[in-house]
């Protein structure tokens, strides 16, 4: 008597309906699905993992087991299981995670996905089903595809020469140092299903004690695609693919593994975010008029620095804002630029194409976005710039000669500082003078001796707004 299988459904509501059972799959005839799906959940029940586990599908012929292993399921785009698992075992690190993936989906284009997960010595089991074509959508050449091997899309057999080699995944996967276990099976014969269930009990141990990442690959026959009975597509399978996928254990390092640690240390968004301080709740302000900023010049002219300045100052008071970079192909000496928006409510994009205000520190800068500023806006330049300016009319425009001030003030470097002085003389930023200066002060939170220069620089910067403009 066949035994019944555990750690399935009692029903499947998707089945083999010609067979008149309804604890039939779906799959062909002779198509090794069923059986891994079986052998994995009857090794979840043994273990007793059954109804903790979760269970990342595949896109393809396996999308549908969800209707036959009793346990969690999230189905994963195309490719992308690999990915779904890290996430999963990453915020759930005591539960067993179990992706599944065929060799369309896994070798082709979710194939980097698996390989970094590998890498990095994920924390779930991975099982891999290679037929050694795209099945669902028809038998289409995979990465796993033989040389020769007839397919919808090589017709006169793969020719490695224009379409490459077969990919072994499980060589591959040899060459990293962290997975805890590698093995191929196939599950074309009884004697081979028998050396399948104990890869993939061995895979689900070392995930039920969290060991790290495990990987089978299992060859499994497709008759539909090989155009043969379920018996000679299982006999072509051990005589042909074995030759290209030698079945047998690549890697065990299972007993000396140790549970990989639950709470890796890292930072909260607290402490990465505000320094550890305490943030200030954004507040809904209906009456706030919206503000957007731009910032520009050369890169290593602390462009994005004094961005950030005005963005910490406007979330010191609650205010929702946005900060975004955008930098020249250079590190030094490039285009950089930043975009700063500020309002009372949640911002869509943090993109900002009219700016209200705009600085300029450079002349690549002032000629590309002065054009840009929206009517009844500033534009705020360096003095020394020799450019013919084309700002739209109802604009602002004031040379303010930054550099000059932050040299006069004996830190030549601090032209973005004279800048936030500037704005702040010139009451461009609704904020409090305050606030400003405390951001201005934790942007040198790591360099303490350059707060009371920027500082005079900012000063100096506002007199000279005071002296010559208002
Ligand atoms: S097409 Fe192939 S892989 Fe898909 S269910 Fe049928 S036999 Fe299985």
């Amino acid at each position: 008597m066949i035994k019944r299988a555990t750690g399935m459904y009692e029903h499947f509501s998707r089945n083999g309906r010609e067979a008149g059972d309804d604890r039939a799959t779906h799959y062909c005839a002779g198509c090794g699905h069923g059986i891994i799906l079986k052998l994995i959940g009857e090794a979840m029940a043994d273990l007793g993992i059954q109804n903790d586990s979760v269970f990342v599908g595949p896109v393809g012929c396996a999308t549908f087991c969800y209707y036959y292993i009793d346990c969690g399921h999230i189905s994963a785009p195309h490719g992308r299981a690999s990915a779904v698992a890290t996430g999963l075992s990453r915020v759930l690190p005591d539960k067993p995670v179990i992706a599944y993936q065929g060799d369309g989906d896994l070798g082709a284009i979710g194939f980097n996905n698996a390989f970094q997960a590998a890498n990095r010595g994920e924390n779930f089991a991975l099982f891999f089903v290679n037929n050694a074509l795209f099945a669902m959508t028809g038998g289409q050449m995979a990465p796993t595809t033989l040389e020769g091997q007839v397919t919808t899309t090589t017709p006169y057999g793969r020719d490695v020469v224009a379409a490459g080699y077969p990919l072994r995944v499980c060589e591959v996967f040899e060459t990293l140092e962290a997975p805890v276990f590698i093995e191929r099976v196939s599950v074309a014969d009884t004697k081979r299903i028998m050396q399948a269930k104990k890869a993939i009990r061995k895979a689900l141990e070392i995930q039920k004690e969290k060991k790290g990442f495990a990987f089978v690959e299992i060859l499994s026959p497709c008759p539909n695609n090989m155009r043969e009975d379920p018996v000679k597509a299982a006999e072509s399978f051990t005589q042909i693919m074995e030759k290209t996928y030698p079945l047998g254990n690549f890697k065990d390092r299972s007993e000396k593994a140790a549970p990989v640690p639950k709470n890796v240390p890292h930072k909260t968004v607290k402490e990465l975010m505000a320094g550890g301080k305490e943030t200030v709740p954004m507040k809904y302000n209906p009456s706030f008029r919206e503000r957007r900023f731009k910032f520009s010049g050369f890169g290593g002219q602390g462009i994005l620095s004094l961005g950030l300045v005005v963005a910490e100052a406007a979330a010191s008071e609650g205010k929702f804002v946005s900060w975004m970079p955008s930098y020249g192909p250079e590190q030094r000496g490039g285009s950089a630029s930043c975009a700063v928006r500020v309002w009372a409510k949640e911002i869509g994009s943090p993109t900002v194409d009219d700016p209200d205000v705009l600085i300029a520190m450079n002349q690549p800068s002032l000629e590309r976005f002065a054009p840009t500023v929206a009517k009844g806006g500033t534009l705020l330049f360096e003095a020394s710039i020799k450019a013919d300016i084309k700002s739209p009319p109802g604009v602002r425009v004031i040379p303010f000669p930054a550099s000059a001030v932050a040299n006069e003030s004996g830190v030549p470097k601090a032209s973005n500082t004279a800048f936030l002085g500037a704005m702040t003389g010139l009451g461009l930023l609704p904020f409090s003078e305050k606030n400003i200066k405390d951001a201005l002060a934790e942007s040198f939170s790591a360099k303490p001796a350059l707060v009371e220069p920027n500082m005079r620089v900012f000063e100096a910067a506002k007199k000279w707004i005071s002296d010559n403009i208002n």
